[in-house]
């Protein structure tokens, strides 16, 4: 497989640290608020990567963490008169719910910054000793001029990024470009007992401590949105290394934005779109369907047209996974013929295909490609004369292709939703009563909204007018 490493500006062969096994940290929610989806696009991204990792036969250790201690949670805390911890432990609630209802996998492990105070203040107490922090009143800060590979991440030195980087001009610190690692507390904020007096962890050095401690000094792959790479990963790598003197990720994965009006979605911008907004009106499929059709390294300018043609392309794969669940019902042969044997031997054109595109740096695009052309070829060639076992084999295939990418695993069998299936429970019901009156109201209501039912005596079946 390869992986564009952002380190080399390369696609590499991907090499773990242990073969068969990926060790990958990815930079989490700040859990201030719902999360949006230009957010999701990047958890989308990478929990992709990791199920295609776990596709081709890799044990992961997910790592994605939350920060839950920094200004932004302290200003929402003051605003709703309520604490740091419980502004956390709420937008944490809020960010499994929509990630749950993505289709996002639960990480091996979600850290909080806060459950690693002690782990942090030894870090910083260990780039102290070596010299390479150092205290101002209660502040510490990673001296950069000091480590010496600086910049390599961005692909600059320190002094073009100097002079290219919105510094604050801060007197304390010995040279612009020196970070805190360290905060000494403010009134009002929340605080921890360290060496240096009361106070909390910079941003930086969150990540870089508690990658080393779930996931040891170096690890395979460290990911994050395109935001990220500088200066909060050049800091993690300048911190990480420094301590322990090891390369801290073989290769740096960055996915690009979610632009609007080709401007980076953001909650400070105000032009966002929350996950729980987009899962009110699209079903996760359609959502993933449209971050993954352009390639993660490619900006994607999000409009509501976007999602609605989202919304098309995944219905057109749902119809043929519609039309052959029905067809497993009706069919008249079970055995598989040979003529049908190699008929579904050549679809494995197709997953070949998806897996080149996708050992290509995760070229979703081009994998979904692969799937249209699989299903076209099974539209030609499927039908009510097929075997079960044909059939079934094509419905496999389909959802084999699909799970990489978190999409296609539901059967188009029970997608009626809620309110539609307590329709139906409801009607069932009156009929039982004998109240046949409300029993066709019932029947008529869901034919206006495109659902017809059918009694049959396996029990009731319905399809969408349409299908
Ligand atoms: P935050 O909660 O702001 O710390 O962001 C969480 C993750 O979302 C980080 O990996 C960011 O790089 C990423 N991110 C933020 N905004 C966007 C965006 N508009 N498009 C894609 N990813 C983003
Ligand atoms: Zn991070």
């Amino acid at each position: 497989m390869k992986v564009y490493n952002t380190l080399t500006k390369k696609k590499e062969e991907f090499k773990p640290l242990v073969a068969g096994k990926v060790k990958m940290y990815v930079c989490g929610p700040t859990v201030y608020n719902f999360f949006h989806i230009g957010n999701g696009r990047t958890f989308i991204v990478f929990d992709t990567i990791r199920r295609y990792f776990e596709y081709r036969g890799y044990e992961v250790e997910f790592v994605q963490n939350f920060t839950d201690i920094d200004d932004k949670m302290i200003k929402r805390a003051n605003e709703e008169n309520t604490t740091v911890k419980e502004v956390g432990d709420k937008y944490i609630k809020e960010y499994y719910e929509d990630a749950d209802n993505l289709n996002i996998e639960r990480a091996t492990v979600n850290p909080r910054a806060t459950e690693y105070i002690t782990q942090i203040i030894d870090f910083v107490k260990g780039l102290v000793d070596k010299g390479f922090a150092y205290e101002v009143d209660g502040d510490v800060y990673f001296s950069t001029k000091k480590f010496g590979d600086y910049g390599k991440l961005s692909g600059q030195n320190i002094e073009d990024l100097q002079s290219g980087a919105r510094i604050s001009i801060d007197e304390r610190k010995k040279d612009p470009m020196d970070f805190a690692i360290w905060k000494a507390q403010k009134p009002g904020e929340p605080a921890w007992k360290s060496p240096w007096g009361m106070g909390r962890p910079g941003w930086h050095i969150e990540c870089s401590c508690m990658a080393k401690n779930i996931l040891g000094d170096t690890i395979d792959i460290h990911a994050g949105g395109s935001d990220l790479a500088f200066p909060h990963h050049e800091n993690e790598i300048a911190q990480s290394e420094a301590l322990t003197g090891k390369t801290f990720a073989n290769y740096w994965l960055h996915s690009a934005f979610v632009n609007v009006n080709n401007q980076k979605m953001s909650k400070s911008l105000n032009n966002f779109l929350t996950a729980r907004a987009a899962l009110e009106k699209f079903d996760a499929d359609v959502i993933r369907f449209l971050m993954l059709s352009a390639h993660y390294r490619q900006q994607l300018n999000f409009s509501e047209e976007l999602l609605l043609s989202a919304k098309a392309s995944v219905e057109r794969i749902y119809n043929t996974i519609y039309n052959l669940e029905n067809l497993l019902d009706e069919v008249r042969t079970t055995h598989i013929t040979d003529e049908e044997k190699k008929y579904l031997q050549s679809l494995n054109k197709y997953k070949e295909k998806y897996i080149e595109k996708m050992d290509d740096d995760f070229n979703t695009a081009d994998a979904i490609t692969a799937i249209f052309d699989l299903i076209k070829d099974v539209n030609i060639n499927v039908n009510i004369d097929s075997s079960k076992e044909l059939i079934t084999g094509c419905l496999n295939l389909i959802r084999e292709l699909g799970k990489p990418l978190g999409m296609l695993q539901k059967s188009t069998k029970v997608n009626l939703d809620d309110e539609i299936q307590k329709l139906v429970n409801e009607r069932q019901q009156a009929r039982k009563d004998k109240n046949w009156a409300l029993a066709d109201k019932i029947r008529d209501d869901l034919k206006s909204r495109g659902i017809v039912l059918e009694d049959t005596p396996q029990g009731i079946r319905w399809h969408k007018i349409d299908e």
